[in-house]
């Protein structure tokens, strides 16, 4: 392929994305918009209009500040790639430690330097996000130290767990021949495993306190539910997640001896037992299904496919220069190619993403069904009710904006798949 032509195809791959989301979002506004003065039938009587408006005006600031975040991501993409941004950084750096401190190095501080500016210009609309949109619906209990201290981790945790995983697949792509990019992937693989192990464990920690759950009527309820499906996990614990957010959730994480059950104090404090009993069975449905394996297995798969892609692309100088950065002829060029594959990547999957939405919500209704078969149904629906509620999710969603992008079927469809 030639330069031009990959320069042009990046451009339109951008551009067609960006009128393709910008369609799906003006079709949700509208929607959202047009039925936000009636509770829809299903749920007159359970559902009061306030919380229905509010529902429709939380949506459509969410996605207003999501058409702010998409044009200005679209605008730094440009700026790092066709308008040579990104180039320029590399210029600067190879001259200022390739010499001195070698190859790795250089590769290290380049991925540092891209990531640490992005990270910079997108700090603005999320502090919008939280302490604009999220406070003005009541949901935001972050305060400013937190987000400092917040933010002051993260980077610490970048450090010390991202550089040496760059460093590694940087030295992986420069020693192991042209079969590089298997053993990339490999070692991404592995990555991701231990993470799997230590997010739970060590991570999480770091940013929450959790405790037993100290209720032992709930503990007995949820021990006899996971006797009953034939679950063993490690610990029940309560999440002081009502510190950063009023947003309710319950998941369980982790394998073999890492897994545990995790409940956010704020849904405990919302529910009913049996509700709370309910929740926990659909994410049990979950694992019981096999849809966590599966969608492990999906990933892997697809990031396979991606870096096989990739060991052919970062051998090509067209993908270079077609996207703004001179390759050296002398100089490595591999924390180049997999930062411009970083950039690239996302633009061209956002047009498969509706596959694996739309798989995610066959599980849905999967471990939905499930939990309506080993705890209450009807437990179920008024706790997803609720939780709708808490959340501001709308009601009334546009059906081809759901198809696209929800994870979870609408509410709508999931209550009348329980039969409720
Ligand atoms: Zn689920």
């Amino acid at each position: 392929m030639s330069s031009l032509a990959w320069s042009l195809a990046f451009a339109f791959a951008l551009a067609a994305s960006l009128g393709l989301r910008t369609w799906l979002a003006s079709r949700q506004m509208r929607h959202v918009a047009r039925h936000r003065d009636a509770v829809p039938t299903p749920f007159q009587g359970t559902v009061s209009i306030a919380a229905h408006r509010k529902a429709a005006d939380y949506t459509l600031a969410r996605i207003r500040l999501g058409h702010w975040q998409m044009a200005f991501g679209a605008v730094t993409l440009l700026g790092w790639t066709l308008f040579g941004g990104l180039d320029l950084l590399n210029r600067v750096l190879l001259e200022a430690i390739l010499p001195h401190w070698g190859n790795l190095a250089y590769g290290v501080a380049l991925f540092g330097a891209v990531l640490g500016i992005e990270g910079l210009l997108h700090v603005p609309l999320d502090l919008y996000g939280t302490f604009g949109i999220e406070a003005r619906f009541g949901f935001n209990r972050m305060t400013w130290s937190l987000w400092l201290s917040d933010a002051i981790k993260g980077l610490l945790l970048a450090i010390a767990i991202g550089g040496p995983l760059v460093a590694l697949v940087l030295w992986i792509m420069s020693a192991s021949g042209p079969l590089w990019w298997l053993w990339a992937w490999l070692a991404w693989a592995v990555f991701n495993l231990i993470a799997l192990v230590l997010v739970p464990t060590v991570i999480a920690p770091l940013f929450n306190r959790f405790e037993p759950l100290k209720d032992a009527s709930l503990e007995a309820r949820v021990r006899a539910l996971m006797a009953r499906a034939g679950f063993a996990a490690k610990g029940l614990f309560v999440m002081d997640g009502s510190r950063r957010s009023a947003h309710g959730n319950a998941y369980f994480t982790g394998f073999g001896a890492a897994r545990r059950v995790v409940f956010f104090d704020t849904l405990l404090a919302r529910l009913k037992p049996e509700e709370v009993e309910a929740v926990l069975a659909h994410e049990l449905g979950h694992f019981k299904l096999g849809h966590i394996v599966r969608r492990i297995g999906a990933m892997l798969a697809a990031a396979l496919l991606m870096f096989a892609i990739f060991g052919w692309l970062a051998g090509q100088s067209w993908f270079y220069t077609g996207l703004g950065v001179r390759p050296g002829l002398a100089t490595p060029n591999d924390a180049l190619a997999l930062i411009l594959l970083m950039f690239v990547a996302p633009v061209f999957g956002s047009f498969i993403a509706p596959l694996f939405a739309g798989l995610s919500r066959r599980h849905e209704f999967e471990a939905d069904a499930w939990a309506a078969r080993h705890a209450d149904g009807q437990a179920l629906a008024s706790a997803l009710l609720k939780l709708h509620e808490d959340n501001a999710s709308t009601l009334t969603p546009d059906p081809v904006y759901a198809r696209f992008y929800y994870s979870h079927p609408p509410a709508v469809e999931r209550l009348a798949a329980l039969g409720a």
